[in-house]
């Protein structure tokens, strides 16, 4: 048995949610007001047959313990599994030993030369770091908190510092603390710079950012990529921003770690840096479970936006398409600095000024279409239909009918064209959609009905599992899936997997994001023999098994409205279950339609 087939026989659904909300026997069911929106009404249900629930008003959703867990404590998966496990008393199932091992010595030594650092800080070698932290007005408690360093001149004091610990030198170089020169003798990697420790989530010194103290060369340096570092994947300070972050629902991204420390010491705590990359989609990833809205406060200067706006066209357009497998939507909003002025600069002067740059920041696309006309020359047709290409994918991949009209006339305007000029290239971009995807059936294919049974059986739920292997098998067929939703899928193991799978987009992403609890999952998925599908009849066959879950999914959710409606006997219907009978039984007309309309004519 699986962990989370353990954890589900272990846990009743009432109790754990009774732990977050008081519920009322109703019927069958228990009811209470939604946790997750506000209102009079209760129209949460929750019910101990199916060991589901499902919210009838404006959430629309639902689900088991795992995805109450992850919506309710806003955590990803592997954590609410790690919280439910402990209810539950199981143990979860963790990678090997020596791997562990590993990581847990690289975490010591790297705290080990955090606490190393900071000592040289206050000795008088550290006397020019510590004046470059006093004139940026960085205070003690500051240091302190963030830790701050000063890694000492010469290129062994840090290794000799650890060899008198006896520690583990091998694992030090791991770590990126030292490194072999040509002639093979170990060296410190970091020397005569002030040093800023960067924690991972859960506080532990995962690297470092050394920033230069006498104008040389590069300004910083960050530690390589390493078993428990890469900085794509880290924001700094996300330890101790994330509580303000959940709390103020908005994470505020800026470029530096001295803009970060100086923002937390003004008691802007929702403040994170990334890295001196460009915003990242494993970045985004990281605050996504926090909160919706993401500012990202830009530079005025004209180089550093037009970077900025390079790698945001490339990352947000990716998150754009994908987002319909994500549980939450990011809104990510720009706010432009005064010419001339970092943030910490900001700060110091004003923490209001501050808040007020945060909240003038506008939306992304409010951004990005006026900084797009301006890189495009407009004048021409061809600069007109670059910034149109450019920006007609983000536009029509939103998910709002509202915001999608708005931001078509504002293009529109911009380029100066009529709607119905756009309009036309919006037909052409559907089309090509239309045509990638596969038509009619292959000669040769298997029919998947025959190969997959519709019913979960025991532990396993073989239609799902199927979807998964073929799409894990064939990542490039994903397009395929593009009409279809995680709550699709009754298991939440292979709800996730196919979450986390949309949003990695390629197998090598989704092995790094993927956490522990599902690896085993996901091997066991990748190692299992997919015939008789083969490349050339997997899309048909995916889209054939998709269509079949959802249409289960459907008929699941007839059936909870009914289960929910015989509450109170006699009792008038309430409106929002009135609209979800109203809105199931169009869905599951459309899809017996479309499956009437793709049955392949023989
Ligand atoms: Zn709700």
């Amino acid at each position: 048995m699986s962990v989370v087939d353990d954890i589900r026989d272990k846990l009743d659904i009432v109790e754990v949610i009774s732990g977050y909300v008081p519920l009322r026997k109703a019927g069958r069911n228990f009811k209470a007001r939604c946790p997750f929106h506000t209102e009079k009404t209760p129209s949460f249900t929750v019910s101990p047959e199916r060991q589901t629930w499902r919210c009838f008003g404006a959430c629309a959703t639902g689900g088991d313990i795992f995805n109450f867990v992850m919506r309710k404590d806003n955590v990803e998966f592997g954590e609410a599994l790690r919280r439910l496990a402990e209810t539950a008393g199981v143990e979860v199932s963790s990678r090997p030993k020596e791997q562990v091992d590993l990581e847990e010595s690289l975490f010591r030594v790297n705290q080990e030369a955090a606490r190393f650092y900071n000592e040289m800080l206050m000795s008088p070698e550290g006397r020019a770091a510590l004046k470059y932290l006093n004139d940026r007005g960085i205070d003690a408690k500051a240091i302190e908190e963030f830790q701050l360093g000063y890694s000492p001149k010469g290129r062994d004091r840090l290794r000799t510092h650890l060899a008198t610990l006896d520690a583990n030198l091998g694992h030090a170089t791991q770590a990126g603390l030292l490194r072999s020169d040509d002639e093979g003798n170990v060296r410190d990697f970091f020397f005569g710079r002030l040093m800023v420790p960067i924690l991972d989530r859960r506080g532990r010194v995962a690297g470092f950012g050394g920033r230069s103290l006498d104008g040389s060369n590069p300004k910083y340096i960050n530690t390589a990529a390493t078993p428990i570092f890469d900085k794509q994947a880290t924001l700094y300070a996300l330890d101790k921003a994330a509580s303000a972050i959940r709390e103020q629902e908005t994470a505020v991204i800026v470029e530096g770690y001295m803009d970060v420390i100086a923002a937390h010491q003004n008691d802007r705590r929702n403040v994170v840096a990334s890295m001196g990359t460009a915003l990242t989609e494993r970045q985004v990833y990281l605050v996504r479970s926090l909160t919706k809205t993401v500012v990202l406060a830009l530079d005025a200067d004209a180089a550093g936006q037009e970077a900025t706006l390079r790698s945001l066209e490339a990352s947000w357009r990716a998150m754009e398409r994908r987002r319909f497998g994500q549980r939450q939507e990011v809104a990510l909003r720009i706010a432009v600095l005064p010419e001339g002025s970092d943030p910490d600069d900001i700060i110091r002067e004003s923490v209001d000024r501050w808040d007020e740059i945060v909240k003038s920041a506008v939306p992304y696309m409010d951004f990005v279409i006026p900084a797009m006309a301006r890189r495009h020359d407009l004048s021409t047709p061809q600069g007109k239909g670059r910034a149109a290409e450019a920006l007609m994918p983000i536009i029509v991949s939103m998910g709002n009918a509202f915001e999608q009209d708005r931001y078509f006339g504002q293009l529109a305007d911009t380029l100066g064209v009529t709607r119905d000029q756009l309009q036309a290239s919006i037909g052409k971009l559907r089309l090509a959609a239309r045509e990638r995807r596969p038509a009619g059936p292959q000669p040769g294919a298997p029919p998947s009905s025959t190969t997959v049974s519709p019913l979960a059986s025991g532990d396993r739920d073989p239609l799902e599992e199927f979807v998964l292997k073929a799409l894990l098998h064939w990542p490039e067929l994903l397009d395929v899936v593009e009409d279809h939703t995680p709550e699709e899928f009754r298991r939440t193991e292979n709800r996730e997997l196919f979450t986390q799978l949309l949003a990695a987009g390629t197998i090598d992403e989704l092995q790094h994001r993927l956490d522990e609890s599902l690896a085993e999952h996901f091997t066991r998925l990748t190692e299992s023999d997919i015939k008789p599908t083969t490349r050339q009849s997997a899309p048909r066959a995916i889209q054939d098994a998709l269509g079949r879950l959802k249409q289960r999914h459907l008929r699941d959710r007839q059936a909870e409205i009914l289960e929910s409606l015989d509450i109170e006997p006699g009792a008038e219907l309430p409106k929002d279950i009135e609209d979800s009978i109203a809105s199931v039984n169009d869905e599951l007309k459309e899809g017996f339609l479309v499956g009437a309309r793709e049955k392949p004519r023989r």
